[in-house]
């Protein structure tokens, strides 16, 4: 819906337009959007005022375009939802028309106002938020991103599949890369796997041929056994140090005792630990490598059940998907046969229980000391263990299986088959409430089969049910590697479940906040092998997308700006400056004499305005957010001329 509403106001100085979004209901079933224009039309300085039920939508953006391009307004207030949403679409739809991005001023009326307000009190926020939009509107100057030099160069931090696959893509799009893995291999947990659900890709031909694409490919330079021990820079010019050292005493032992008793030579692929590229390094080094953007390929590991957890570590029959993972493919090796068999005992029955270690409630999980609670659900471990169930039914058909679950989430393309694949395959289901979980408990000396697994199974209605069983699994979750290092060095965002957490789930996907660093994969959140290949090939098109200018990147301009004429050099701003090094003090020539002022160096400063807060000398404003723009906005928002 267009309605066109353009007063006759005619103001002197800037001419602003007010573009007001409906958002389908979510802001015009709360706030009456006729009444707010209505009421903009008589905020000095304004000269049209429209409406429209997508704002955002290209025939929205229309309406702004061609006020611009015919001359009507030269200043654009949108109030729509919050502006990490959609300020950045405007301004280019803004440039798009031929004016300056920088002219721009958003209003936040969805977020701050009809999900939270009702009423006429809705209605009458909404107006004055727009009106203190248009007063700063007033207030702004076209500026201009300032370049800084960029190096066409990338570093991937993690060699499992995410930073294989981004290193790869990097380098197709002619970037140099450096890549750098803790560990002396490469192919992460999924060279742990065997067959992947549900495509079934055989892992020893996926991780070695990867591996081979990126090992073979000049423009990658693979670090194994190395660490990040610093971090310094900004977007287009970061410097990294790392240390390449050999493994701790202890460190990859079971990793490092079947790559020598396979006898695989540096570039074989061993399976269930990945492929060494090169020689365990017989002393500690540092380098320093300097790139233009960073990619977090850090990965998962596997949640470890704590000692007693449905009998882990104290039953020696009860162990973990990845486990049995690897026994499956043993076997396999060994010829298969009509029982599964785990340290030469055959299974004749098996339990699997969901959810261990994800999916955590406060009160019934218990919480200990440095762990805290994994409430999210791991999402793949239930395609997981009923693809291990298929297997093992179809591979040893004498081995009968019991699936204690809670709820089970084959979601994605091809999972629900493996779901059903396994009712056909006889896997015998029974479903439990969280506050009543199977109770595991060892049979010793008693009868024929060491475990027993009981459960009140909501399936027959609460009927408490005992299986007996040979082996228990247990469908462990993923909880984020620690990268507490990196995050404290590097000033990452990290969610409250402990991975990355990137800027917008929609917007900005793959983007940290730290200008310049990316993620890619399960440091972000649990995927699955191909959604960890699809996001890393979103980072790497991103990173290449950064470089792509050659030689320079473009930063927004609101940085903090010192007018040298009021500052007296009390360092109070250098003091409150939340960026290292973005503000200094320097010694300068003032009027003939040597004086110590502050310097902003541009590419780290964050336009945050702490600095701005603490000047006793008013000496400071960030470009874009000046304090005369920030008065204006008050003297708007409590102007008695809006009182409704
Ligand atoms: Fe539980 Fe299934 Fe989610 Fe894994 S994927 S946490 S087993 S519901
Ligand atoms: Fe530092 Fe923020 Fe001031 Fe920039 S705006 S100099 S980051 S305090």
């Amino acid at each position: 819906m267009v309605d066109e509403k353009r007063d006759q106001v005619t103001a002197p100085g800037p001419k602003v337009g007010v573009y007001v979004c409906h958002c389908g209901g979510n802001i015009s079933d709360h706030v009456d959007v006729e009444k707010v224009c209505e009421d903009a039309k008589g905020i000095p300085g304004v000269v049209t005022v429209k409406n429209n039920m997508f704002m955002c939508s290209d025939p929205g953006q229309q309406l702004i375009m061609e006020d611009l391009k015919n001359g009507t307004i030269d200043r654009v207030v949108v109030a729509s939802c919050a502006p990490s949403l959609h300020e950045s679409t405007f301004r280019s739809a803004i440039s798009r028309a031929g004016g300056n991005p920088y002219t721009y001023e958003h209003a936040n009326i969805r977020e701050q106002v009809s999900w939270v307000h009702h009423g006429e009190g809705a209605t009458e926020k909404a107006t004055r938020l727009v009106a203190a939009a248009v007063g700063k509107a007033r207030e702004l100057h076209p500026l201009e991103p300032f370049r800084v030099d960029a190096k066409r160069h990338a570093t991937v931090i993690g060699g499992g599949v995410a930073g294989l696959r981004a290193a790869k893509d990097l380098a197709d799009r002619g970037i140099q890369v450096v890549l750098i893995e803790k560990s002396p291999f490469l192919g992460g947990w999924t060279a742990h796997w065997d067959r992947l659900s549900p495509t079934e890709d055989d892992v020893s031909e996926l991780i070695p041929e990867l591996c081979r694409q990126v090992l073979d490919d000049p423009a990658v330079e693979v670090h194994t056994c190395s660490q990040v021990i610093s971090f310094e820079g900004f977007i287009g010019n970061f410097r990294l140090g790392f240390r390449k050292e050999p493994p701790a005493e202890g460190a990859y032992a079971e990793e490092i005792e079947r790559m020598k008793q396979s006898g695989a030579d540096t570039g074989d692929f061993i399976p269930h630990v990945g492929v060494c590229p090169e020689p365990l390094p017989e002393a500690s080094e540092e380098q320093t490598v300097e790139t233009g953007v960073v990619v977090l390929a850090t990965g998962f590991r596997p949640y470890t059940p704590r000692k007693g957890e449905y009998g882990y570590g104290e039953i020696k029959e009860v162990i973990t998907l990845p486990d049995l993972i690897r026994i499956i493919a043993e076997n396999r090796r060994a010829g298969g046969g009509q029982l599964l068999q785990v340290n030469g005992r055959k299974i004749r029955a098996m339990a699997m229980i969901h959810c261990v270690g994800s999916r955590q409630i406060p009160g019934i999980h218990e919480e200990t000391e440095g762990r805290p609670l994994n409430q999210y659900c791991s999402r793949v471990c239930c395609g997981a263990t009923l693809h291990a169930a298929n297997l093992i039914r179809e591979t040893h058909p004498g081995t009968r299986i019991f699936d204690f679950y809670r709820d089970i989430r084959t979601y994605g393309r091809g999972q629900e088959e493996v779901y059903e694949k396994a009712s056909d395959n006889k896997v015998l289901f029974f479903r439990f409430e969280a506050q009543d979980p199977p109770e595991v408990s060892g049979n010793a000396g008693e009868g024929d089969f060491p475990v027993s697994v009981k459960v009140k199974d909501t399936l027959t209605f609460g009927e408490e049910i005992e299986t007996k069983v040979d082996l228990v699994v247990l469908a462990v979750g993923m909880e984020p590697n620690d990268v507490s290092d990196l995050v404290e060095m590097m000033k990452l965002p990290v969610g409250a479940d402990r991975f990355l957490l990137e800027v917008h789930p929609k917007l900005r996907p793959v983007e940290l906040s730290v200008s310049g660093v990316l993620v890619a994969g399960t440091s972000q959140a649990p995927f699955d092998v191909g959604e960890t290949c699809a996001a890393a090939s979103a980072a790497a098109v991103k990173a290449s997308a950064v470089l792509a200018r050659g030689g320079f990147v473009e930063l927004d301009p609101f940085i903090a700006e010192i007018d040298m004429g009021k500052c007296k050099g009390t360092g109070a701003c250098v003091e409150a400056c939340i960026v290292d090094g973005a503000l200094r003090m320097v010694e300068m020539d003032l009027d003939g004499e040597k004086v110590l002022r502050p310097e902003v160096v541009p590419a780290l400063c964050q336009g945050c305005g702490a600095c701005t807060a603490v000047c006793p000398e008013n000496a400071i404003n960030v470009s874009g957010w000046t304090l005369k723009q920030y008065e204006k906005m008050v003297e708007m928002i409590v102007s008695e001329k809006l009182a409704a």
